[in-house]
């Protein structure tokens, strides 16, 4: 056994439930790592050890419980901070997650910053959480959405960018790594070509982060924004960073406790950030098991998670690509571990269906991504996403289960 493998096993171990049955008493091999990853024992234990030793109530108590929650609490932003090396911990918001810093973003930073007639530059590969928010600021604004087209091969059409842009276009919003597809956006190409042109950037990061560092002032980005249940971490709990001076611009997203320095029925003033757009009380478990996340994947070490991603992306591709019933969607040079593919004659959740019998745990559907299903006329794709943790292995009894089905429903 080899050093990688050793290790490798060692990793699985740190996550109890890849060690589970199911189906039969199958062992269960989990490709579904897109839709949310599994939890190392360690981010298990941060939240067991916060509701049994100090659980509290966060920025009011003055006892000890609370002094301790609360610190625990802005470690973990400060983890976040150092993760996206971010200039300052105010600039990292805790929100439920992508979806919610999305939507902060659209209704506040749209509020102040967008105005009737602007432009909104979004791309066809974009999941749901980056198209309706922006739809629903056109209730209270009247914006304008354009899309950058995708290719064949699912890239983006980078030279539909200037034919695009006009006096009006204010902000980009786009996604790091597409989930549906497993491209790889050139996120510094397109900041550079947004801010030559004066735009605002919003980085979609959910699906980049648990395969790639990501440092926001290299990027030079405005807004990033990543969950931290697919990084490991527990769900209920995101990120939004932003800049100093555009989040000190915005105004709060919600209103409640913790988010103003003083109330009377005639005015509010405000309280700083982060609190300002952290209204009630936060999910202070989830903050603490995202930084115990993070400490996790930093002990792991990118190094490892992208080249041990690489080869089951590359395995797996090879694999299915030898399957002359299966068509991949997506298959762009840059790809993070995730394989879409159809399979001809067979619809994707009978191949779900068959392949869950087996033990596999896939994803089948539209992905959240409906209009890249029908850039491809597809109604859904079956999904394959790996982590770290998975094995070569693992890729071979996907791939063997996949023919099975396929000999199946062909019968
Ligand atoms: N954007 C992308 C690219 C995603 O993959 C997802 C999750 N599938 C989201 C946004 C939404 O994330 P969440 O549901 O954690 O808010």
């Amino acid at each position: 056994m080899n050093v990688a493998t050793r290790s490798l096993e060692q990793i699985r171990a740190d996550f109890p439930i890849l060690q589970r049955r199911v189906r039969d008493n199958k062992p269960l091999v989990y490709l579904d790592n897109a839709a949310t990853t599994q939890k190392p024992q360690s981010v298990i234990e941060a939240l067991t050890r916060f509701y049994s030793h100090y659980n509290s109530n966060i920025h009011r108590g003055v006892h000890a419980l609370s002094e301790a929650a609360t610190e625990a609490y802005e470690t973990a932003r400060k983890k976040v901070q150092t993760f996206l090396n971010a200039a300052h911990s105010h600039e990292i918001i805790f929100t439920r997650g992508t979806t919610e810093s999305i939507n902060l973003v659209a209704l506040s930073f749209g509020s102040r910053f967008l105005e009737d007639g602007d432009e909104v530059l979004l791309t066809q590969m974009e999941h749901h959480a980056n198209i309706v928010p922006w739809q629903l600021l056109q209730r209270f604004k009247n914006i304008k959405i354009k899309v950058i087209p995708i290719t064949e091969e699912g890239t983006l059409d980078l030279n539909a960018l200037d034919t695009l842009l006009t006096e009006k276009t204010r902000l980009l919003a786009f996604t790091h790594v597409s989930n549906a597809l497993g491209t790889v956006n050139p996120v510094k190409k397109l900041i550079r070509w947004a801010k030559e042109n004066g735009l605002y950037v919003l980085v979609d990061g959910a699906q980049a982060v648990p395969h790639l560092p990501v440092d926001v002032q290299d990027l030079q980005v405005d807004f990033y924004v990543f969950s931290g249940h697919k990084i490991y971490g527990p769900t209920g709990i995101g990120v939004l960073y932003g800049k100093t001076e555009l989040l000190e611009a915005m105004p709060p997203y919600q209103g409640g406790g913790d988010m103003i320095k003083r109330v009377t029925f005639e005015k509010t003033l405000f309280n700083d950030l982060p609190m300002k757009f952290e209204a009630g009380t936060p999910n202070i478990a989830g903050a603490i098991g995202l930084g115990a996340a993070i400490d996790y994947i930093q002990q792991v070490g990118y190094d490892f998670i992208q080249q041990q991603e690489q080869q089951l992306l590359d395995h797996a591709t090879r694999l299915l690509s030898e399957i002359p019933e299966i068509k991949i969607i997506g298959t762009a040079k840059e790809k993070a571990a995730v394989v879409s593919f159809v399979c001809e004659g067979v619809h994707p959740h009978d191949i779900g269906t068959l392949l869950d019998l087996e033990g596999v745990a896939v994803r089948a559907g539209h992905h959240c991504a409906q209009p890249v299903m029908d850039f491809y006329g597809l109604s859904a794709t079956v999904r394959a996403s790996f982590a770290f943790y998975n094995t070569m292995e693992e890729v071979e009894y996907f791939v063997q289960a996949l023919k099975k089905a396929i000999r199946f429903f062909k019968r």
